[in-house]
């Protein structure tokens, strides 16, 4: 049998190793030249591990940062657990060893991500526009946070006095608003950049991007929506690859679709929880809140439930 996977952004790249690694015929073709350079640094640390492990990858190699607190509106302080800032262009590169090929296949893999370009399209799809930046900052190793109901921007410390700092909303305008507000709030002075550039990310979940499976085509990653409420797609597409690699060598992949709703019931409560704060659903999103802080406080930071509390209270 040959696969062909489309998209060589995090989940693809991964899901080719793990393919060519047992013996599988697979293709890889992306429509860039060179990997992805979108900053997208943040990691969960031990399921990223363990994951990229199984391809013979050392994420340890590529930490850039272990932030101490993440720091949201310049009031609420969470200390980190779990988030690792990774070179995630270097695991990039490392991992684009592969000659792009578009040959088709018997099974095809679409990894676009927010192109989802070889399943049907979702209607009433939710594509956020990102902004970035890469400056020089002199800055605690914290990450820092400006959050809206619609959208936040986000300061993440990429060592060495450089910040990677941005911002997804609505628009792009939303978006370049928050990174103001974010710059006000932390004192951090607008300056020269090294880069900067835009993005897209989907934030819809699994079982909102339905069809997951359509005819030949299986999908993984972001384009069937393995993106948290909170904006974590990395390691959640990693796992999507996984669970598609796991289905196709014990010949399920009929449950597959069935096995990533499973999976990825955490992200449906966090897009119900995000859902309810931008909708003012006080109740219903205090009602979430004990299993958002028990989803997060194993993936990211610990935090109590009255900090939290106070959040809501701060956003709606
Ligand atoms: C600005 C920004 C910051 C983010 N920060 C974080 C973060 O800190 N932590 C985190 O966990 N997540 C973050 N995310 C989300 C995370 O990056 C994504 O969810 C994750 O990369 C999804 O992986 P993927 O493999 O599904 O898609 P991608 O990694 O996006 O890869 C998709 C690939 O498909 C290719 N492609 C597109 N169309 C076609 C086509 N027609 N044919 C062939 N190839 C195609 C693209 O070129 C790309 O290489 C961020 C997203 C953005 C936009």
């Amino acid at each position: 049998m040959k696969i062909q996977i489309y998209g060589a952004g995090i989940s693809g790249s991964y899901l080719y190793h793990l393919l060519s690694q047992n013996g599988f015929e697979v293709s890889i073709y992306d429509v860039r030249r060179s990997p992805d350079c979108r900053c997208a640094w943040g990691f969960s640390y031990s399921e990223s591990r363990e994951l990229y492990k199984e391809i013979g990858l050392n994420v340890d190699d590529y930490i850039l940062s272990k932030p101490k607190f993440v720091v949201a509106n310049g009031k609420f302080w969470f200390k980190n657990k779990e988030i690792v800032i990774l070179d995630k262009k270097r695991i990039m590169n490392d991992l684009w060893e592969f000659e792009l090929k578009d040959e088709g296949g018997d099974l095809i893999v679409d990894a676009t991500g927010s192109s989802r370009a070889y399943l049907p399209k979702i209607e009433n799809d939710a594509i956020y526009t990102t902004v970035q930046f890469v400056e020089r900052h002199d800055l605690d190793e914290n990450i820092y946070i400006y959050m809206v109901k619609t959208g936040y921007a986000w300061a993440f410390p990429l060592g060495d006095d450089l910040w990677h700092i941005g911002a997804g909303d609505l628009s792009r305008e939303r978006a370049l608003e928050l990174v103001r507000s974010l710059r006000r709030t932390y004192e951090i002075d607008e300056v020269e950049g090294e880069c900067n550039c835009v993005g897209k990310i989907r934030l819809l979940p699994p079982s909102k991007c339905r069809p997951i499976v359509w005819k030949n085509v299986y999908g993984v990653g972001e384009a069937i929506g393995c993106v948290s409420g909170a904006g974590e797609g990395n390691a959640p597409s990693l796992k999507c690859a996984k669970l598609f690699y796991d289905c196709l060598i014990n010949d399920e992949l009929e449950s597959y679709e069935r096995r990533v709703l499973k999976e990825f019931e955490w992200i449906e409560i966090e897009h119900e929880f995000v859902w309810a704060v931008q909708n003012n659903k006080k109740l219903k999103a205090l009602r979430l809140l004990p299993k958002v802080v028990s989803i997060e406080s194993k993936r990211s930071v610990e935090q109590s439930v009255e900090t939290l509390k106070n959040l809501i209270r701060f956003l709606i």
